[in-house]
């Protein structure tokens, strides 16, 4: 019998990870075996388009990863929380993208879904709803990502402005809506902050030059 698509996947799968094994990089696992102490807190969107190695970080115990559609605090709060309240991880990072599945599907009637697609569409219309905005679609639909991730900000600062964490927004930009060549992460929000001047300020106080900030909305 011919295997199905999702048989030669799974199978892809298992056989990626006999490689991996074999090729000795569970040792990497040798000092973080029984804890965890990553250093971020990336609530990305779910799109297969955003995989967290657009930072060239070794994710492996350093990138505590919560993903879902949009993006959002509100649908993996205690996720996050977890992140921010027992692991302390010094920067949670809001991360929105280019092109966002979530955002259009937000924008268009979505009656028709499950109740369970319907809630977590919802909570990013909520947001989203406020900005009208002219222009062609593609730009459209990247600066209302882009007003989200202000949104999921401002949200998280609510919940966690008192711990000594940094919040940041991001937007990964694989269309090329800031101009810039494809694939650059643009730095939108700093705790809060989306004005240069104030952005540069809170950077300043954390040491960091030479970010990357850029604006469409
Ligand atoms: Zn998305």
């Amino acid at each position: 019998m011919n295997m199905s698509e999702a048989g030669t996947i799974v199978k892809l799968m298992m056989d990626g990870n006999l490689d991996f094994v074999h090729s000795t990089k569970v040792n990497l696992w040798e000092g973080c075996r029984t804890k965890q102490e990553p250093k971020i807190a990336a609530v990305m969107c779910s799109d297969s388009r955003v995989p967290h190695y657009i930072f060239n970080i070794d994710p492996l115990n350093w990138i505590f990863t919560i993903k879902n559609i949009g993006n959002q605090l509100s649908t993996c709060e205690g996720s996050v929380e977890y992140a921010v309240n027992h692991l302390k991880t010094p920067v949670l990072a809001i991360i929105g993208h280019s092109d966002c599945g979530a955002i259009k599907g937000a924008i268009t009637d979505y009656s028709k879904e499950s109740p369970a697609v319907r809630r977590e569409l919802s909570t990013l219309k909520k947001v989203i709803t406020p900005y009208s905005h002219k222009g062609n679609y593609q730009m459209k639909i990247d600066q209302l990502a882009e007003k989200n991730v202000d949104a999921q900000v401002a949200y998280a600062l609510r919940k966690f402005g008192d711990e000594n964490i940094l919040v940041i927004g991001m937007m990964f930009d694989f269309i090329g809506s800031y101009g810039q060549q494809g694939c650059r992460i643009h730095i939108t929000n700093l705790n809060g902050k989306t004005n240069v001047d104030d952005i540069y300020t809170v950077a300043k106080m954390h040491g960091i030059k030479n970010l990357n900030f850029r604006r469409i909305s």
